[in-house]
């Protein structure tokens, strides 16, 4: 449910004159440059992206403008208000229920017919409205021009032209906003209208519903509308009262009479009415963007090379992540390098301090081994931004459709998965634009196989450890075709038994191509690694002093140390030995004394318990406690392996890096495995909770914990010991 305007928060514009208080609600067609515009006027930092779904929820800002403070409300992209999904439902309730005082309509110039569809529908609604042509730079450039006054006069509206990502147009369209009051209300231009047949219907219909004194906060011929229309929501308010059986008969009148559904009738009209208002209104030149969004989308997503330029591009992305991660990687490492070295010379060689451990081992090992991977976050996303905005990822989502229809879904699912690239948590919530529950529960369930950002700086640390570099920019696509071919499966199985259903028809919708902007690719970019950092300081930081603390407690009791003790004064007073090999002999002691304490350690015995469990999987015990970590947030495993690999290290200019130090007591073998159980097993806590939210049950989060987690154990003991075998 979406939060609701109550009665209090509403205009108390006419009471004083100093302050007014408007309640303005974006409105608009997906990829308009809604968020775009909300950005703009509010000043936030709403997630921007070229394809359809993103926006699930309405979102709400503040906007000041001369005297007026604005409440606006960014509503989910719609092509139109009728009950079939939950975005339209949402969008339709803000507007009737919450009585915004004016409704911005976002209005894609470019593609001017599709978009109007919706700005009648709010018309209809009788909410007072400003239409934002957006986008006007590519209608200029597709050599469109608009007759503006003749398209108010006709419409009854004002109509801003603006281009939301320069910013063009703001403040004409906010006093537009503050002049379209309430009073200036039933406007003055015409609606459709629907042709005698119909129109007579409605006449009837809106008396009766008139007479009947019900939803009377609804314009009357709004609702007879929809109930001629069949409107599943008005339907239900309205069942068992004369009005429905009234609407039944008139539906069926019409039907005999004109041969079709009232429903696609009146939609033909709308778009009869919409063709009219812009052959009037609107001169069309040259060349449109369509045409060449069409003529690009001829190779893009033919049959034959659709796939293999989708994979073609991930690889790249892949390759890019690694290439230019790389150096940027190196300087990080360097540069933590430099502070343990600094930070450890604070204490006399030789003492051993908790406190140097907590900063040596804890902290820089764990926290500074994430921090590293930081430039392959970013370019990653990079990319995935440039991918989206440029419009591409709806063609993979369109790719998909047809492989997702296959196994009995479609292509809507895949646009949350797409999602799931970045983080599971949106990509879940992103579900809620499909209709079907089934389908929702199904793609929920299957989202966190899609690799999301936190898993990257473990494939980034494995891959360069274990692989020679031609090898890592095929190696992580590997890893992700995995996740998206495990996910198609599982949701094809979960389909063919416990979630069988039907799946609504939908077409698929491809925005058309645009040159992506610096600043949304940056902003996207920005916002990722933000959270990123965020969340290394936070929760890794927490996580890893705790993993930390459990690797030193209880420590080794008096008498092993005692014994340790001894070995040393024997060696170092036997002078049967040459000075090397003392020395030699007494950097094993160290050693051996780490390992004992660690194995004795609560995480070494929390990591006992779980060897025999996922011995099979190829993994010893630093690395089962690790995959624990991993639970809490994916990066722990990490900076769990850090915290494992520096304790009882001397740090010195010769420590070797993370990776290197996994090369010396891992396999290729193990390398993978661990990546592949790190892909497949139990999302982070975050993704349990959001599932167990959006799934409204605690069935279906625990299901999915415990089937991904055995799905991982299942296929990483496969891979390890045929891997074995054939070794
Ligand atoms: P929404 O789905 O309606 O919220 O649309 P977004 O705000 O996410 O914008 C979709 C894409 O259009 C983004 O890549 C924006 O950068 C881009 N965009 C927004 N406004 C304009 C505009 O006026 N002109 C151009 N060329 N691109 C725009
Ligand atoms: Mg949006």
């Amino acid at each position: 449910m979406p939060n609701l305007l109550r009665e209090d928060e509403k205009s108390t514009s006419s009471s004083d004159s100093s302050t007014h208080q408007l309640t303005v609600a974006l409105a608009g067609n997906p990829n308009s440059g809604k968020t775009t515009i909300f950005n703009l006027i509010t000043g936030a930092r709403q997630h921007v992206g070229n394809y359809p779904g993103v926006t699930v929820e309405e979102v709400r800002g503040v906007c000041k403008f001369g005297q007026t403070r604005m409440d606006v409300i960014d509503l989910p992209g719609t092509y139109s208000l009728t009950a079939y999904s939950a975005e339209e439902l949402v969008a339709r309730q803000v507007l009737t229920e919450g009585k915004p005082d004016v409704v911005v309509d976002i209005v894609d110039a470019s593609n001017l017919n599709r978009n109007l569809y919706l700005a009648i529908q709010i018309m209809e609604l009788q909410l007072p409205m400003v239409l934002a042509f957006n986008m006007s730079d590519v209608a200029a450039s597709q050599g469109l021009k608009f007759d503006l006054d003749m398209l108010q006069q006709r419409l009854g509206l004002k109509i801003v032209p603006m281009v939301g990502n320069k910013g063009t147009g703001k403040d004409d369209l906010l006093s537009a906003v503050t002049e379209t009051t309430r009073q200036a209300e039933t406007a003055t231009g015409s609606l459709p209208n629907y042709g005698e047949e119909i129109e007579r219907e409605l006449v009837e219909l809106q008396k009766a519903v008139e007479e009947s004194a019900l939803l009377t906060d609804l314009p009357p011929r709004w609702i007879a509308i929809k109930l001629l229309e069949g409107d599943s929501d008005i339907r239900e308010k309205l069942a068992h009262t004369e009005l429905a059986d009234l609407a039944d008969k008139a539906a069926q009148r019409l039907e005999s009479e004109l041969g079709d559904n009232p429903e696609a009738l009146l939609a033909d009209r709308r778009y009869g009415f919409i063709n009219g208002v812009c052959r009037e209104a609107v001169q069309s030149t040259v060349e449109s963007r369509r045409r060449v969004s069409d003529r690009i989308d001829a190779v893009v997503v033919s049959r034959i090379l659709g796939l293999p330029i989708f994979l073609g591009l991930m690889y790249l992305v892949f390759q890019l992540t690694f290439t230019l991660g790389g150096p940027p990687m190196e300087w990080i490492e360097a540069a933590f390098g430099w502070l343990a070295v600094t930070i450890g010379g604070l204490w006399p060689t030789g003492s051993e301090s908790l406190l140097r451990s907590l900063l040596l081992d804890g902290i820089i090992g764990g926290v500074g081994g994430v921090l590293v991977f930081l430039p392959n976050i970013l370019f990653l996303f990079l990319a995935i931004a440039i991918l989206e905005d440029s419009g591409y990822m709806a063609r993979a989502a369109f790719l998909m459709d047809r492989l997702m229809h296959k196994i009995g879904m479609h292509g809507k699912s895949f646009v949350p998965m797409l999602i799931g690239f970045g983080c599971s948590v949106p990509a879940i919530m992103a579900t809620r634009t499909l209709e079907s529950r089934k389908d929702r529960l199904v793609t929920m369930l299957v989202v966190p196989l899609m690799s999301c950002g936190a898993r990257l700086p473990i494939y980034a640390l494995i891959i360069p450890a274990f692989f020679p570099s031609k090898w890592h920019g095929p190696m992580l696509w590997i890893i992700y075709l995995i996740g998206i071919a495990l996910a198609v499966f599982c949701a094809w199985f979960l389909k063919k038994t416990v979630l069988r259903g039907e799946t609504p028809p939908f077409v698929m919708e491809l925005p058309p191509y645009r040159l992506p902007t610096l600043r949304s690719v940056l902003t996207h970019m920005w916002n990722r690694s933000s959270a990123y950092l965020k969340k290394a300081g936070t929760i890794i930081l927490g996580i890893s002093i705790l993993l930390w603390a459990m690797q030193q407690w209880p420590g080794l009791s008096a008498t092993q140390v005692g014994e340790f003790e001894t070995m040393r004064t024997a060696i170092a007073t036997d002078s049967s030995l040459d000075e090397s090999f003392r020395d030699l002999r007494l950097e094993e002691i160290d050693f051996a004394e780490a390992e004992a304490t660690l194995q004795s350690s609560l995480m070494g015995r929390v990591g006992s318990v779980l060897e025999p469990v996922l011995k099979p999987c190829g993994f010893d015990w630093k690395i089962s406690t690790a995959m624990v970590g991993a639970f809490a947030a994916k990066e722990v495993f990490v900076s769990q392996m850090g915290i494992v690999y520096s304790l009882g290290e001397e740090q010195d200019e010769e420590s070797e890096p993370l990776r290197e130090k996994l090369q010396a007591n891992y396999t290729e073998l193990q390398g993978f495995c661990i990546m592949l159980f790190c892909l497949i097993s139990a999302p982070c806590m975050a993704t349990i909770a959001v599932t167990k939210r959006e799934s409204n049950s605690w069935m279906w989060a625990l299901l999915q914990l415990a089937g991904l987690t055995f799905l991982a154990w299942v296929v990483t003991t496969a891979v390890y010991q045929a891997g074995q075998l054939i070794t």
